[in-house]
């Protein structure tokens, strides 16, 4: 059997988002289960819209997902270059032999001629296509007007008849070729188009499966014309589904379709994403979704893959969307978002906290040893300033505590907040918290509380759990009732600290402590 290679093919024209990482993952995880090649070549032939720090920050992005490629513009390999307007002497070879078999023409059609047909087209509520002005001219016609300076562009020829795509993932697709008409391989800048560029780099390359959104699927008859005219052998195409938010409208630029280097700064951890985005369409067979160990590169199979919209849960469903939810991200798009995309800061405001992501996430943080994810838990307190003090004097005894707590957090994130209320020099109670106490029920189940602490001293937190059970069935409270006084005595707000973290972290002498110091202060 041929050897499996497959590709990720960004645009450099933004940055990468969910949809376009989770592309090249499936390609990279494909390739990694078969024994196969990952390749990462860059599609720049739209020179006003590509950028280099476009192409580094998609780059960047794959490298912090651990997405590596065999072959690539960073990595070089046989297929040399892997940039596509630096191979511009192929395209222009193949476009040769497309003119002289007549499979291709020139067209000198101007950019305003094509515009108003479209228009008018679209006035009359019909698709655009071609029709066809350039396609009979003679020969001698086309040199004299070369000769003569003129400007053009080449087109493909279409005749009609049906084109059926044999699709993986959607199955048999069939597209009417008078709907797609004689479309453009050559710009008149000579540069290729899309459609063009990718059979042409596909064939060269080697690439044995084409792995990509749905939203490429109506290209996909066009590339077939092509290659079938070249006498090339057609790839397998898999064109997986599409992202959907919890509210089932595609990712646009406010609900998702945002850098995946936002989610690092909002504590995700590269492999909890990567476990995220490989459910995003593809399903293990033995339902087993926490694949820490190497899993998913052994497990993965395109074959397997769903068509229905696949749901990223990330965000809140939000309850008034915006005219600005509208748009998704445009076809032909693959791998990047170009501008007016949500900050970290408004992202954060929207995580849904009960998403996979987070439980992934949490697993993940739990799973890896410690000193793995100390480093980055690190940078999130330093960010703080106070934080930042408080590492300076105590940065071992922190993160001896960051080992207690990590089990508690769904991103690393929150490790800042952790840290400053269990290492606060001075205590002190919130305003709501102080009013809240002033139920007399809650004084005494706190003494209670501490009294039991002294006597039951429980060494863990299964045991400290169990305290809190009994000390419910006692005074015969419990939920709200229960954990709010309990919490409030404990850390001296209405939020925050979950109890069995500053349990892990204090142990029962020095928040016996603590309830002892806030109670004075709530009941001075
Ligand atoms: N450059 C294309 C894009 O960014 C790649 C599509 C393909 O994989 O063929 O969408």
């Amino acid at each position: 059997m041929k050897k499996v290679r497959t590709r990720f093919a960004p645009s450099p024209s933004g940055f990468l988002h969910v949809g376009g990482a989770r592309t090249a993952l499936f390609n990279f995880l494909y390739a990694r289960a078969t024994g196969g090649s990952f390749i990462i070549r860059v599609e720049d032939t739209d020179q006003e819209r590509s950028s280099k720090s476009s192409e580094d920050t998609i780059l960047d992005s794959l490298a912090w997902l651990g997405i590596h490629a065999d072959e690539g513009v960073r990595e070089g390999g046989p297929f040399v270059p892997y940039r596509q307007s630096e191979r511009l002497d192929r395209y222009r070879k193949y476009t040769n032999q497309l003119l002289e078999k007549g499979a291709a023409f020139a067209c000198f059609c101007s950019g305003e001629e094509i515009e108003s047909k479209q228009k008018q087209a679209r006035a009359m509520g019909l698709p655009y296509v071609y029709d066809g002005k350039c396609r009979g001219l003679s020969s001698a016609d086309v040199q004299s007007r070369i000769k003569a300076g003129e400007p053009f562009a080449v087109r493909f020829r279409v005749d009609q008849g049906d084109i059926l795509v044999e699709d993986l993932v959607q199955g048999r697709v069939k597209f009417d070729a008078r709907l797609i008409g004689d479309f453009i391989i050559v710009k008149s800048d000579g540069f290729p188009s899309y459609n063009y560029a990718v059979v042409v780099d596909d064939h060269e390359m080697e690439i044995s499966h084409v792995i990509r959104g749905v939203g490429h699927l109506s290209n996909t008859p066009r590339q077939i014309l092509i290659h079938q005219a070249l006498g090339f052998p057609l790839p397998v195409y898999a064109h997986i589904s599409e992202i959907v938010g919890t509210d089932r409208k595609k990712l646009s630029k406010r609900r998702g379709a945002t850098s995946v280097l936002f989610f690092r700064e909002l504590g995700y951890l590269p492999q909890a994403f990567v476990n995220y985005m490989a459910l995003l369409g593809w399903y293990p067979d033995d339902a087993v979704e926490f694949m820490p160990s190497g899993e998913l590169g052994a497990k993965f199979d395109v074959h397997r893959c769903s068509k229905s919209p696949a749901m990223f849960d990330f965000f809140l469903v939000e309850k008034n969307s915006t005219p600005d939810d509208e748009g998704g991200i445009a076809d032909g798009d693959e791998g990047v978002e170009t501008a007016g995309t949500l900050t970290a800061e408004e992202l954060r405001r929207q995580i849904n906290q009960k998403s996979k992501l987070n439980w992934l996430n949490n697993k993940y943080i739990r799973y890896l040893p410690a000193e793995e994810t100390w480093p980055q838990a690190r940078s999130f307190i330093e960010a703080n300033p106070q934080g930042a003090a408080l590492m300076q004097k105590q940065a071992a005894k922190i993160e001896e505590a960051y080992g207690a707590i990590r089990v508690y957090l769904n991103r690393l994130e929150e490790v800042s907040d952790y840290i400053l209320e269990i290492f606060q020099e001075k205590l002190h109670v919130e305003e709501d918290g102080r009013a809240f106490m002033q139920d007399g029920r809650y004084r005494k189940l706190t003494q209670v509380f501490l009294d039991k602490l002294g006597i039951e001293k429980p060494e863990d937190p299964e045991a400290f759990s169990a305290l809190f059970q009994s000390l419910g069935k006692e005074l015969n409270v419990k939920g709200k009732d229960l954990y709010m006084p309990i919490r409030v005595v404990t850390t001296g707000k209405m939020h925050g600290l979950e109890l069995p973290a500053l349990f892990s972290l204090l142990g029962p002498v020095a928040l016996a402590r603590r309830v002892q110091e806030l109670q004075a202060l709530i009941y001075s």
